[in-house]
């Protein structure tokens, strides 16, 4: 009923809209690189959510994962909520700073050091 609600951002943006049941995917383009379920807003959003809080890792795969922004960008417009998940996705994933190294790099010394530890970082510096 309120209408007059601050809008959502960060963590709290992402746990709306992952909840959401995604009516905005009947404006996703309909190719098969767009219509993976990885791909939709709400989905993206549980991805940057699990970040936020430690469930999963930055890495690489995960990186690539929030880089798949095309298909929420093309239905941003119809989401009735008016969020603009793909650019705070691309925003997040800016905030994590560079990817860590490739796993073959470290020599295995420090193998799960990097995995778990430290958890992200959202911090403005890099
Ligand atoms: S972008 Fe909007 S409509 Fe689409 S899943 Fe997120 S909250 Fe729901």
């Amino acid at each position: 009923m309120s209408t007059d609600a601050a809008p959502l951002e960060g963590r709290a943006l992402f746990l709306y809209c992952a909840c959401c049941p995604t009516p905005c995917r009947r404006a996703m383009p309909t190719d098969d690189a767009a219509q993976h379920e990885a791909c939709t807003p709400s989905s993206l959003s549980m991805i940057a959510l699990a970040v936020i809080d430690g469930q999963l890792a930055p890495d690489a795969a995960t990186r690539a994962a929030l880089a798949r922004t095309a298909a929420a960008r093309a239905c941003r417009a119809a989401c009735p909520y008016g969020f603009d998940v793909a650019g705070a996705v691309e925003a997040f994933a800016a905030g994590l700073g560079p990817a860590p190294a490739a796993a073959g790099a470290g020599a295995g010394a420090g193998a799960g050091a990097g995995a778990g530890a430290g958890g992200p970082s959202t911090g403005g510096a890099r």
